[in-house]
């Protein structure tokens, strides 16, 4: 029994539930519309309570999912009352069990779920760190292969809560390289015999996993918010929380407004708020992102550094701000160290350096009086919990198969050809 069909955002073309990224039109997004119009919760711990808006057939069990709370300590020093924080990490005192400690896990599932529905094998993922770390705890616990391409900067956050498995197959990338190489080889990996690509913002199972965040905040605080922070590098976090908005308001019971989009780039790496600010769709990256690989080795919260992030695409990040008349931020590394020390000293967990850029601007929206005193606003801390994480649990640094020179490295050289033609 079909549970959505995938519609083209820019022609209506409308496709079955099978696994696809494109429209054999144009370029645009597809969207699943899911025959289910309004939200009814399953009774699982985790993610798998949204089944109704995740493109899978067979509900999830596990226990990660995002968790929502209202704020005492911090709200009160911003003079927010009706601060909501929406954690994705490890923090079981609040009954949070992300254990990868950031919101990638909660795409991992459904992505590989919806994949491994549709007949994949194995399944490519490119990560800056925080994606390839949570597709390999999702590989430890479910067997499903992996393929997992990190540059440099992101070997040290390949780790994972449990002894790796034979499932997981990790290729790291010599210094020089950035996410964006990372992101070019795995599309070169994912075209060998029996792979296939995770798909980035395009797979509408990566985005409906990112939505639970925000259909999280509505279930818990009973409406949608009026505000919604949030860090960005591609963006597709944001792009979720508005696509979930748009399902929540056809819903009908959780309010008629959209959530207005706050969110935050990484100085000096900042090619979105650049375009934004100009209100334009296209990025210019001579203009928008000067010398962007060095910017991009500056920058603090590395995981915000994509190169070509789904911005101008119809049904991007752009379409996303325009509906939601949507703001953008530019945050230093000092404003995101000091909300960052803010933050945990008043609510009691550490927060990951994204997570420490949202918080940071929302301190600069209360400040420009961007968000009114008594709105309800989220702020959507997507990755946190490390430190926790640690006392609870052995963490084991996975060991890369092999390193690639350049995103453009024959494909003999990474030790994967044999495991490939094996499938
Ligand atoms: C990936 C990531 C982000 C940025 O997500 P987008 O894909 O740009 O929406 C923010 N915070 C954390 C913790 C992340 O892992
Ligand atoms: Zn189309």
């Amino acid at each position: 029994m079909g549970r959505f069909k995938l519609k083209c955002l820019k022609c209506g073309r409308e496709y079955g539930q099978q696994y696809r990224l494109t429209c054999e039109n144009d370029d645009s997004f597809l969207r699943a519309d899911y025959y289910e119009k309004k939200l009814k919760l399953r009774n699982q711990p985790g993610i798998g309570r949204f089944h109704s808006w995740l493109p899978i057939q067979e509900e999830l069990t596990t226990d990660a999912g995002p968790i929502t709370y209202k704020s005492e300590a911090f709200a009160r020093e911003l003079g927010l009352p009706n601060l909501y924080i929406g954690f994705s990490g490890y923090w079981p005192e609040r009954g949070a069990f992300v254990k990868t400690c950031s919101f990638k896990e909660l795409e991992a599932y459904p992505i590989m779920q919806y994949l491994r529905e549709n007949g994949a094998k194995a399944i490519v993922f490119a990560s800056a760190g925080n994606t390839g770390r949570a597709a390999a705890h999702a590989s430890a616990l479910t067997g499903t292969d992996v393929y997992i391409v990190v540059p440099y900067s992101g070997i040290s956050s390949i780790w994972l809560p449990e002894k790796p498995t034979e499932s997981i197959h990790f290729i790291s990338m010599s210094p020089g390289n950035d996410y964006t190489d990372a992101i070019n080889l795995a599309g070169r990996i994912a075209k060998l015999p029996g792979m296939v690509s995770e798909g980035g913002a395009r797979n509408v199972a990566r985005r409906d996993g990112m939505g639970t965040v925000m259909l999280d905040a509505a279930v818990t605080i009973g409406k949608m918010p009026d505000h919604y922070f949030q860090a960005v590098g591609s963006g597709t976090g944001g792009i979720s929380a508005w696509e979930t908005s748009l399902r929540l308001r056809a819903d009908g019971r959780f309010g008629q407004k959209l959530p207005k989009l706050q969110l935050a780039q990484n100085l000096p790496f900042v090619p979105m708020y650049n375009a934004w600010k100009e209100r334009r769709r296209e990025i210019i990256p001579g203009h928008d992102m000067e010398d962007a690989k060095k910017q991009v080795e500056e920058t603090y919260a590395t995981v915000l550094t994509n190169r070509t992030p789904p911005y101008g695409v119809t049904g991007g990040l752009y379409d996303a701000l325009v509906d939601t008349d949507g703001i953008m931020y530019a945050i230093t590394k000092e404003e995101a160290l000091e909300a960052k020390a803010l933050f945990e000293s008043l609510e009691g967990i550490d927060v990951l350096p994204p997570s420490a850029v949202a918080t940071a601007a929302l301190l600069k929206a209360v400040e420009a009086g961007n968000v009114g005193k008594d709105e309800t606003i989220f702020l959507n801390l997507a990755g946190g919990g490390y430190e926790r994480l640690k006392k609870d649990f052995t963490l084991y640094q996975i060991e890369p198969v092999a390193t690639a020179r350049n995103p453009d490295v024959p494909l003999e050289e990474l030790n994967i050809l044999v495991l490939s033609i094996l499938e």
